[in-house]
């Protein structure tokens, strides 16, 4: 039996798939030959009723128990068959699908223009990252649930339009992303050398739209403009031993490339200070301790005090970022983490040959000198033909999942992950913006809000 501490818990899911031996299953994809499990499950904790599907509290300890859900049916003015597609087959769309799948009367198609599915938790998350990557046996896991089925290979606006969903479904979802990189608007970015963190990400992990996309490695340095977490991943996998990513899901080019670098320092640059550094405190104990090499100048620290901080992680980051400053410059090649520089211009004639920065807020110039340069400062979505855009936030405009025109619903269509609330978050996040947007379809459903569809589904 499992505790999982709820306040902690984001509820993604990835522990079933971690279980080595498949021990963990949520109640409403038990077997029939296993549901009497939930019953078992039920009676071990005395003092609350069979029919309460959640086991809030366990008397005789007071701990919050994780829920056990058992399949349920729709009610009120729901059809007897719910149809509804889903745009997209990254963890948003798998989530809300696990989701739409704990109700009998729900049949879900999956469209996902890629040959491969479930978009970044597939070809965004880096290589080496492979406990994350085991969220991917959890969506393996939804599809194979018997009123669910995934169309590889299918764009939405190219091979199906939008209307001919809408006309065969009771609900489209749109779980498309937001997979435009933020463009760094500063001269010299058009040279050769210059590309975005997202293009090599693509590259490394063999996304077919990334194929061409190899970046300059016969140069000795190369400067990341940014410091996500996108930046840390690219910055690792560049100074990493090849031999140990071998045994990943690298792209086997990507993995030959990489072998003949000459690439000996990738230089993380940030245009602010230590204390508002983008990446996560995990992402950076996973670099700090994880075998990376990894270095900041201590001089980056200078003035940074860390007892003024009132925030406990941001003082956490800082305090890791100043131990790393204390040890010894790693063996080549090695990862440096510079803070407070504003990018000015990409400088080179035909090729990039260096950065020049102004130290924020100030006018004093520096250069740092690399072949390759790489923007790592962010994305936004794309406007979704057929679908009303809100370009001040890079999103569907909807509000709490249900997309709006002119602030009214528009029946029958939803949107969920990056594309409804930006990029932002881990991939469990997504599980609870497709939560908030099912439980509203499901709601409008049973409401008899949703329209009715002609033929059957279509496919390409
Ligand atoms: C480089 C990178 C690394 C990351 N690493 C981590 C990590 O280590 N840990 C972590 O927790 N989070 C990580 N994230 C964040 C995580 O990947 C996102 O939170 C998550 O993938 C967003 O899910 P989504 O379903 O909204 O979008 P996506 O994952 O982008 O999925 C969208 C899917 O829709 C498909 N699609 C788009 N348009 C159409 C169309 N018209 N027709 C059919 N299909 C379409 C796409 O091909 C794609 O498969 C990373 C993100 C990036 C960019």
């Amino acid at each position: 039996m499992l505790y999982i501490d709820p306040s902690t818990c984001v509820d993604c899911g990835a522990c079933v798939s971690a279980c080595p031996v498949g021990a963990i299953v949520p109640g409403h994809r038990l077997s029939d030959e296993a549901a009497r499990f939930a019953d078992v499950n039920a009676g071990h904790y005395p003092g609350v009723e069979q029919s309460d599907t959640r086991f809030p509290v366990r008397t005789e300890w007071r701990l919050p128990m994780a829920p056990i859900v058992k399949p349920v049916a729709l009610r009120g003015q729901a059809p007897d068959e719910l149809r509804i597609a889903i745009v997209g087959s990254g963890p948003s769309a798998m989530y809300a699908a696990d989701e739409l799948l704990k109700h009998r009367q729900v049949k879900v198609t999956v469209y996902e223009r890629l040959r491969e599915p479930f978009g970044l938790a597939r070809f965004g998350v880096a290589p080496d990252h492979e406990s994350t990557r085991t969220v991917t046996n959890l969506f393996n896991e939804v599809a194979r649930h018997p009123n669910i089925q995934i169309l590889l290979n299918t764009e939405i606006g190219r091979d199906i339009t939008l209307e001919e969903l809408r006309s065969t479904h009771h609900a489209v979802l749109w779980a498309g992303g937001a997979p435009t990189d933020r463009p760094l608007q500063i001269p010299g970015v058009d040279l050769d050398g210059v590309q975005s963190a997202t293009s090599v990400v693509g590259w490394y992990n063999g996304h077919p739209d990334f194929a061409y996309a190899a970046p300059v490695l016969s140069t000795e340095r190369a400067v990341v403009i940014g410091n996500g977490n996108v930046a840390l991943d690219v910055a690792r996998i560049f100074t990493a031993d090849t031999d140990r990513l071998a045994s990943t899901t690298i792209d086997p080019t990507a993995l030959a490339a990489l072998r003949g670098s000459q690439i000996r320092e990738v230089v993380v640059v940030a245009r602010r200070g230590p204390e508002h550094a983008a990446f996560t405190l995990p992402e950076l104990i996973g670099l700090a301790d994880g075998g990376a090499r990894v270095w900041v100048d201590p001089a980056e620290l200078d003035g940074v005090d860390v007892a003024g901080i009132t925030d406990p992680t941001i003082a956490a980051k800082v305090e890791l970022l100043r131990e790393i400053s204390q040890r010894p410059r790693p063996a080549e090649p090695f990862i440096r983490l510079a803070f407070g520089q504003t990018p000015v211009k990409v400088l080179g004639s035909e090729h990039a040959s260096g950065v020049e920065f102004v130290k924020t807020g100030t006018e004093e110039k520096s250069v740092i000198e690399a072949g390759l340069v790489l923007t790592a400062i962010g994305y936004r979505g794309r406007p979704v033909p057929g679908l009303p855009f809100d370009d001040d936030k890079g999103t569907v405009a909807h509000v709490a999942g249900r997309v709006v025109n002119d602030g009214e619903p528009i029946p029958g269509l939803y949107v969920t992950g990056w594309i409804k609330r930006g990029p932002s978050g881990f991939i469990g996040t997504n599980k609870t913006d497709s939560g908030e947007t099912v439980a509203n379809l499901l709601a409008d459903a049973e409401a008899g809000a949703l329209p009715r569809p002609g033929g059957a589904p279509v496919s390409v």
